[in-house]
């Protein structure tokens, strides 16, 4: 039986106020429990203070990104230690937005996951095919090869601190959602996938989450589908009401 998650991530939206006023919010209205892990990932300036209002609270806050190397010349980059230093330890690695517009490569987030990995940080690890991969039928060739490229030279043991999202980049921010059909058929191809590399129960073990225009209204549907393990949100994230609203629907 594996937890859902459900994991918001707020890119760049909210200025330090805004983010406190949502974070008190989200601690009134929002209990995880044994069925249902929830994380927020709130821009770099903000974290300081989302990790002190959550300090006594199960729900956890997450970085939208990190770099590869342990320090040095990177300007308006940021590094594991300084995340680990203000008691993040989750991290998204590898968003399609993070992929596109940053030109972040399979072979710098193979760099990112393995210092993820290093520094024991659980790594939210994106996927994800754009609208052309999906109209040529090329969707599960091009996610395979991001699991590939990025993660497949990681021992076993990292996958206890790997969270993959699936989010089809067609899906993100547009409103249009994956079925929940098409969403199964691919995290069950991603779960086969990891079961061909690192065996079944590694494969029955790792949390695989749907992100793409995830609301309250769809939530539900998607998350019973039997390998479909909770989502990553983006615009439904930034209201108390909607996140609430899916974190209750992973309950069910
Ligand atoms: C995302 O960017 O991770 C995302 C899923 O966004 P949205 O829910 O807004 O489509």
């Amino acid at each position: 039986m594996r937890t859902k998650i459900v994991a918001g991530n707020w890119k760049m939206n909210k200025t330090l106020p805004e983010a406190e006023a949502l974070i008190l919010e989200l601690k009134q209205k929002i209990k995880p429990d044994g069925k249902v892990a929830v994380i927020i990932a709130p821009s770099f300036v903000n974290l300081p203070k989302a990790v002190e209002l959550l300090k006594d609270n199960p729900i956890k806050v997450a970085a939208q990104n990190m770099h590869f190397a342990d320090s040095g010349a990177y300007t308006g980059e940021i590094s594991a230690d300084m995340l680990k230093a203000i008691d993040i330890d989750h991290v998204i690695l590898g968003h399609s937005e993070r992929r596109a517009y940053f030109n972040e490569t399979d072979e710098m987030l193979k760099e990112k996951a393995n210092q993820a990995y290093k520094k024991q940080m659980t790594n939210i690890f994106c996927v994800g095919e754009n609208l052309e991969d999906r109209q040529k039928d090329h969707h599960f060739e091009v996610v395979g090869k991001q699991l590939k490229n990025a993660l497949f030279e990681l021992p076993i043991q990292a996958y206890k601190k790997i969270i993959i999202a699936y989010e089809p980049v067609w899906a993100i921010g547009t409103g249009e959602t994956a079925t929940p059909e098409q969403a199964q058929e691919m995290h069950h191809f991603i779960r086969e996938t990891l079961a061909k590399k690192y065996g079944r129960d590694l494969a029955d073990k790792v949390r695989i989450l749907y992100g793409g225009s995830v609301k309250p209204n769809n939530a539900k549907e998607i998350f019973s589908k039997p390998d479909v393990d909770g989502g990553l949100i983006g615009g439904a994230a930034l209201k108390a009401d909607d996140f609430q609203a899916i974190v209750e629907a992973a309950k069910s």
